[in-house]
């Protein structure tokens, strides 16, 4: 069996995702391996359409929210013991941006929830199954029920 070497958590801070975190967690234990944590900011800011209402997020809004999710990584990162450089916040589209990351810091192991905010509508979540298709390296699903 491979012996992993860099685990990925990839963290939306849905309801289940300590469960995800332990397995990370859980996994980067067993193999003596480096642990980082990626959360992207996926907030795009849009125009008012003829939809309905749109929230539209100016600069503070854009920095509050910026704030809030650090403060929520921070805690994680703290409570797992992940050196400051392997925590990553970033704006984008999460599939993408976890994929860069992975194949930036040389991560071999991308761990995610099988399902995250977006709910259990589909077998697997829309991050999640791009994650599978895409990344170069293996990755967890953490199956995750109602
Ligand atoms: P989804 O496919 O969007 O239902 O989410 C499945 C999993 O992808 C989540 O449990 C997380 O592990 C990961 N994920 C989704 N959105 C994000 C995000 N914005 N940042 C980091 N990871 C995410």
């Amino acid at each position: 069996m491979t012996d992993y070497k860099h685990v990925l958590l990839a963290v939306d801070f849905s309801e289940h995702g300590a469960d995800v975190a332990e397995k990370a967690r859980t996994l980067a234990n067993t193999y003596q391996a480096q642990l980082s944590i990626v959360h992207v900011l996926d907030n795009i800011p849009m125009p008012d359409t003829a939809y309905g209402t749109v929230i539209s997020l100016t600069e503070e809004t854009e920095d509050a929210l910026l704030e809030a999710e650090k403060a929520k990584l921070m805690q994680l990162g703290d409570q797992y013991n992940v050196e400051l450089a392997n925590r990553w916040l970033m704006w984008g589209i999460p599939k993408q941006e976890i994929i860069h990351i992975a194949e930036q810091e040389q991560v071999d192991l991308i761990v995610v929830g099988s399902h995250g905010r977006h709910g259990l509508a589909l077998l697997l979540g829309s991050t999640a199954n791009s994650v599978l298709h895409y990344a170069k390296c293996d990755v967890l699903a953490v199956r995750l029920r109602d």
